[in-house]
C-alpha cells in the first residue's frame, strides 16, 4: 500500500511539510556539526553534516516533482545516519527509529515501515553483538541534548503531516460529498430517462423475479406496478420465451454477453404483444451479476403493417378472402408438388351480376358479394380452398378429390349441385329488408396427376373457359372443361383481330330483310350486317356481334352499319314510297357518350331523314342506365328518329318502362311468333303482348314469321301488324334487295 504522501503527492500541503522537515534536518545536521566539532567528537559532527546535503538533496528532488525519490532519500537517508550515529551518541540515536518509522508509517506506506523495523532491529542487534554500542559517546549529555532537538523537530514535522493529512481527510470527505451528489445527480438523470423512456424496461433480480418496471412497461401491458414487482418475469414480461429458449440465454448472459431476440408476449387481458427483447446483466463493482435488465421495443405496428401490406396484396378487401394473385400462387405452388389425385378447380359467377348492380347501386351489391362469399364458406368443407376473382366470381378449389378423373368430375358436379343450392336460400344483405337468393353459373376444370407443369397453370384458364360456356348456355348452368372449349376460345380471339382488321378492309355487308303488313305491302326493311371473312367466307352476326360487344369493336360496326343505313335511306325511293330502316344498336353503342354526336353527323353527311329511321333498341340499354337511356331516346324523338323495342318479351320488360319511355314499335320476338300457332301458352302470350301495344298504341312488328298459319293468326289478332320473316323473304344484301323488293332501277340503287 502506498504511504499519505503518494496518495496526495500533489498536495501542496504535504509538500510544505517535507521542506520543513528537511529545513530542519539541515539545521539540526549544523548545529549538531558545530557541537560536534566544539567537543572534538569528530565522528558525529561528520555525520551530521551529512545531513545537509541530504536535505538539499530531497529539496531538489521535491523541486524536480520526483516524490517518490524525494520520500524515499528522505526517510531512508535520515534513518541511515540515525543508524550511523547510533555509536557516537551512545546509543541515544536509536531513540530516533520510532520516529524514522511513525514517519516512514506516514510517507512510505506500511510495507517499507515494516521493512525499516526489521532493519532498525537488525541494526542494533549487529551494533550490541558487536560492541559498538559499548564505545559510548564521549559526551553522552550533548547526545541527549541533540537527540532531543532532533526529535523535538521531527515531533513538529510529524504533527504538522498529521495536521495536514487530517486537513486532507476533511477534504477527501468533502470531495467524496461531491463525488456522490456527483453521482446522485447522475443517477437522478438515468432513473427519470428509464422512467420516461417510450421503451418497456424491465429490471429483474438475480432469481429473475421482477424489482422494477417503468411506466411504459406498464402503459403498454395494462398491469398495475404491484401486480408486477416480486413476480418472476416469465408470467409478467416474457411469458413469450419457452423453456429451452430461456435456459439459452440465461448461459449466454452467465457468459457475460447481451441476450436478443424477438417473442411474443402478452398484455395481461392476453392480447398479443410482439416485442424485440434485449437483456442485459447489470454487475456490482466485483463484477458480479446482481440484476437483469430488459429493454423491450413493440413491433406490434410493425407486424401490423406487415400484415396489412399482406393483405392488400394477398386478400380481397370485400370479403376478405384470398384474391385472384393468391389462388394463381397457390396452383403454382400445387403444380410443384407430387400429386397422386385429382384436384377441381370450380369458377363460380353469380347470374345477371352487373343488372344487379345497376339497379341496386355498388353498396347493395358488395353487400350481395360478401353475403355470397359467406354462404359458400358455410356451405363448403374445410380443406376447400376459396378465392373471390372479381364481381361476383369465386374460385373453389378441391385438393385430392379422387384418384381418377371420372370420379372425380361426379365429386366435382355434386359440389356444384350442392353449392347452388345453397344459393339458393334466402342471403340476408346488411342494410336491406329483403332477402335475395342468387342463381349461379359454374365452369370447372380437373388436374390429374398425369398432367404436366404446363396443363397445371393453365387450369384457371380452363375453368373460366368453362365458366365462360356456362354463361353462354344460360342461367344455372354448370359446365366442365373440354378441350373443344379451348378451340372456341381461341376462334373468339381470331374473330376479334380478324374484325379489327377486317371493318376498315370493308369486309362488313349490309343485309335487308323487308317488313310488310298482312296484306303484303312493304313498309321498309331491317337493317342486318354480315361479315365477309376471307377464309370463313360469309359469317352471320351470330358469330362475330358477342365478341365485337366484348371490345370497342361494337363502336367501329354499329356506326359502320348506321353511316350505311343513311347513305341508304337518303336515296329518294325511300322518301317517295314513305319506306323506314329499321338498324340495330347495341347496348354498349347506345350507351358510349359518343353516340349521339356521331348519329348527328351522320344524318347531316348523308341528308338521311330522320323520321323514316327506326332505331332498334333491346331492353339491356334500358337496364344499363334508365335515366340516361329514357334521356337519350327523348334526344333521338326530338331529332323525329322512331324507337323500337326488340325481342320483346324476351327480357325483363317492365310495364312501366314502356309507359315512361316514348317508344313507337314493339317487336315480339321470333320465339313466340313461332310457337303462337302451337303452343296455347305462346298464343295467349302474343295476344296478350298485341293488346298491350294497342292500349299503348304501339306499332306491332312480328319477327320470324316463317309459315302462313302463323301469318294469318296474327293477322287476326291484329289487323294492323307488320311482319318479318322468311315467309316474306330473307335478308337481302342491300342491292339485291333494292332490286327485287323495290324494283328500283340500278342508278338508283348504288348509294
Ligand atoms: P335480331 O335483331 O332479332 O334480328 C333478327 C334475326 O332473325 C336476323 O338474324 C334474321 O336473319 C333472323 N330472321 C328473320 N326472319 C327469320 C325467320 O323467319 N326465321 C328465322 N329462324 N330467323 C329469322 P341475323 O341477321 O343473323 O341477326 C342476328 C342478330 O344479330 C340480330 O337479331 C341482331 O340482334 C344482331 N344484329 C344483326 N345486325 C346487327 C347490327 O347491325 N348491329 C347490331 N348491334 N346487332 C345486329
Ligand atoms: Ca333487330
Ligand atoms: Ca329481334
Amino acid at each position: 500500500m502506498q504511504g499519505q504522501f503518494f496518495e496526495a503527492k500533489n498536495r501542496l500541503s504535504m509538500r510544505y511539510a517535507l521542506r520543513f522537515a528537511c529545513i530542519w534536518m539541515s539545521a539540526l545536521g549544523a548545529v549538531v556539526a558545530a557541537a560536534g566539532l566544539f567537543t572534538a567528537e569528530t565522528a558525529l559532527a561528520a555525520l551530521s553534516l551529512l545531513l545537509i546535503p541530504l536535505a538539499v538533496l530531497t529539496q531538489a528532488l521535491l523541486r524536480s516533482q520526483h516524490w517518490q525519490a524525494a520520500t524515499l532519500l528522505f526517510c531512508w537517508g535520515n534513518w541511515a545516519l540515525a543508524t550511523a550515529t547510533i555509536g557516537g551518541s551512545g546509543g541515544m540515536a536509536a531513540m530516533a527509529f520510532p520516529v524514522w518509522l511513525v514517519i516512514a508509517v506516514w510517507l512510505l506506506g506500511t510495507t517499507q515501515a515494516l521493512c525499516m523495523l526489521g532493519l532498525s532491529a537488525l541494526a542494533l542487534l549487529l551494533f550490541w553483538t558487536t560492541g559498538y554500542l559499548d564505545a559510548a559517546a564521549h559526551n553522552p549529555g550533548l547526545a541527549a541534548l541533540l537527540y532531543a532537538l532532533g526529535s523535538l523537530g521531527l515531533a513538529a514535522a510529524i504533527t504538522l503531516m498529521a495536521r495536514l493529512s487530517l486537513s486532507h481527510r476533511a477534504q477527501k470527505s468533502l470531495d467524496m460529498l461531491a463525488l456522490l451528489e456527483e453521482s446522485q445527480q447522475e443517477l437522478r438523470k438515468f432513473h427519470r430517462a428509464v422512467e420516461q423512456s417510450p421503451e418497456s424496461i424491465v429490471i429483474t433480480d438475480t432469481a429473475l423475479n421482477v424489482i422494477y418496471v417503468n411506466d411504459a412497461f406498464l402503459a403498454r401491458t395494462g398491469y398495475a406496478r404491484e401486480e408486477v414487482l416480486g413476480q418472476p418475469t416469465e408470467l409478467v414480461s416474457t411469458m413469450g420465451m419457452d423453456r429451452s429458449h430461456r435456459r439459452r440465454a440465461l448461459e449466454q448472459l452467465a457468459s457475460g454477453a447481451v441476450w436478443r431476440g424477438e417473442m411474443s408476449n402478452r398484455t395481461r387481458s392476453g392480447e398479443a404483444l410482439r416485442e424485440s427483447v434485449l437483456v442485459a446483466p447489470i454487475r456490482s463493482s466485483q463484477g458480479q451479476v446482481v440484476n437483469y435488465v430488459e429493454l423491450k421495443h413493440d413491433l406490434s405496428e410493425r407486424v401490423l403493417a406487415d400484415r396489412r401490406i399482406h393483405d392488400l396484396v394477398y386478400l380481397d378487401p370485400l370479403t376478405g378472402l384470398p384474391n385472384r394473385h393468391s389462388l394463381v400462387l397457390h396452383l403454382r405452388e400445387l403444380a410443384t408438388g407430387a400429386q397422386s389425385a385429382c384436384h377441381g378447380l370450380l369458377l363460380l359467377d353469380v347470374d345477371r351480376f352487373s343488372v344487379f348492380r345497376d339497379a341496386h347501386g355498388m353498396q347493395h351489391s358488395d353487400e350481395l358479394v360478401r353475403a355470397v362469399g359467406m354462404r359458400l364458406v358455410e356451405a363448403l368443407p374445410d380443406n376447400v380452398w376459396i378465392a373471390r376473382l372479381a364481381g361476383a366470381e369465386f374460385a373453389m378449389l378441391f385438393e385430392n378429390l379422387e384418384p381418377h378423373g371420372q370420379a372425380a368430375e361426379q365429386r366435382l358436379r355434386q359440389q356444384a349441385q350442392a353449392l347452388k343450392l345453397a344459393l339458393q336460400k334466402p342471403l340476408h344483405l346488411r342494410g336491406r329488408l329483403e332477402t335475395e337468393s342468387v342463381s349461379c353459373c359454374m365452369g370447372a376444370a380437373l388436374l390429374e396427376p398425369g398432367a404436366g407443369g404446363a396443363d397445371q397453370q393453365e387450369v384457371l384458364r380452363f375453368a373460366s373457359v368453362a365458366l365462360h360456356e356456362a354463361k353462354q348456355n344460360g342461367p344455372g348452368s354448370v359446365m366442365l372443361f373440354e378441350p373443344r372449349m379451348a378451340e372456341e376460345v381461341h376462334k373468339r380471339m381470331r374473330i376479334a383481330r380478324d374484325l379489327r382488321s377486317g371493318i376498315p378492309l370493308g369486309e362488313l355487308r349490309l343485309y335487308l330483310q323487308t317488313q310488310a303488313t298482312a296484306r303484303g305491302v312493304c313498309v321498309g326493311a331491317e337493317v342486318l350486317v354480315r361479315w365477309q371473312h376471307p377464309q370463313w367466307g360469309l359469317l352471320s352476326p351470330v358469330e362475330f356481334i358477342e365478341v365485337a360487344e366484348e371490345s370497342e369493336l361494337i363502336l367501329d360496326l354499329g356506326g359502320w352499319v348506321l353511316r350505311q343505313a343513311c347513305l341508304l335511306l337518303a336515296q329518294p325511293v325511300f322518301a317517295e314510297r314513305g319506306l323506314r330502316l329499321s338498324v340495330n344498336v347495341s347496348a354498349i353503342q347506345f350507351g358510349h357518350e359518343g353516340f349521339m354526336p356521331a348519329l348527328q353527323a351522320v344524318l347531316r353527311d348523308t341528308g338521311a331523314n330522320p323520321h323514316l329511321l327506326t332505331l332498334e333498341l333491346t331492353e339491356g340499354v334500358l337496364l344499363r342506365d334508365w335515366d340516361e337511356a329514357r334521356t337519350r331516346i327523348l334526344a333521338l324523338r326530338e331529332l323525329g328518329i322512331e324507337i323500337a323495342l326488340d325481342d320483346f318479351g324476351t327480357g325483363y320488360s317492365s310495364m312501366y318502362s314502356l309507359k315512361q319511355l316514348p317508344i313507337q314499335e314493339l317487336k315480339i320476338d321470333r320465339g313466340f311468333v313461332s310457337g303462337s300457332h302451337g303452343s296455347a301458352t305462346d298464343a295467349a302470350l302474343v295476344e296478350a303482348m298485341l293488346l298491350l301495344a294497342r292500349r299503348l298504341h304501339l306499332r306491332v312488328v312480328a319477327e320470324g314469321v316463317e309459315l302462313p298459319v302463323q301469318a294469318e293468326r296474327l293477322q287476326q289478332w291484329n289487323p294492323d301488324i307488320v311482319m318479318q320473316g322468311l315467309l316474306l323473304g330473307e335478308p337481302l344484301p342491300q342491292q339485291q334487295w333494292l332490286a327485287e323488293v323495290l324494283g328500283a332501277p340500278d342508278s338508283l340503287q348504288q348509294p
